[in-house]
């Protein structure tokens, strides 16, 4: 299944496209990095996406301006396909993940408070409420351990 393609004015972007980390139609996202099928199916599964866009980019292992095939999570992150190549026939995939690589630290008030405070907010206290930053990037998470 091929979804229909579309330009889009800049204006119709989601709020937290920045081109700075995401690089525009001819390059990679920052975090641009290989993974396997597995990995990407299981972060497909998991996260789903909320984005879609198709770049022709220079690759320096496949060739000038191939196809990539962007699906954002909801964010400057997420997983790519890129159709390779084989004989003038595309027969396989290759997987790609980018954006931050995170390394989520568990956090409580006090830490927010002292080292995230744009992210006060969001904490939700409680047993079951589990509160996370990412060192490298500061995405604040939170997961509810309780099922
Ligand atoms: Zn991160």
């Amino acid at each position: 299944m091929l979804d229909k393609i579309v330009m889009l004015d800049k204006k119709d972007y989601p709020d937290w496209y920045d081109d700075k980390l995401l690089g525009g139609y001819n390059s990679l996202p920052k975090g641009w990095r290989k993974i396997t099928e597995v990995e990407y199916v299981h972060q497909f599964c998991c996260y789903g996406y909320s984005h879609i866009e198709f770049r022709q980019a220079l690759m320096k292992k496949l060739g000038p301006f191939s196809s990539v095939y962007l699906y954002f999570y909801n964010g400057p992150e997420g997983l790519a396909l890129v159709p390779v190549l084989e004989d003038c026939r595309y027969k396989r995939f290759d997987y790609y993940a980018f954006g931050c690589k995170h390394e989520f630290e568990s956090v409580n008030k006090k830490i927010l408070e002292e080292k995230y405070p744009e992210h006060l907010n969001k904490y939700t206290p409680g047993n079951c409420c589990n509160n996370y930053v990412c060192k490298k990037c500061r995405k604040f998470m939170f997961q509810d351990s309780s099922d």
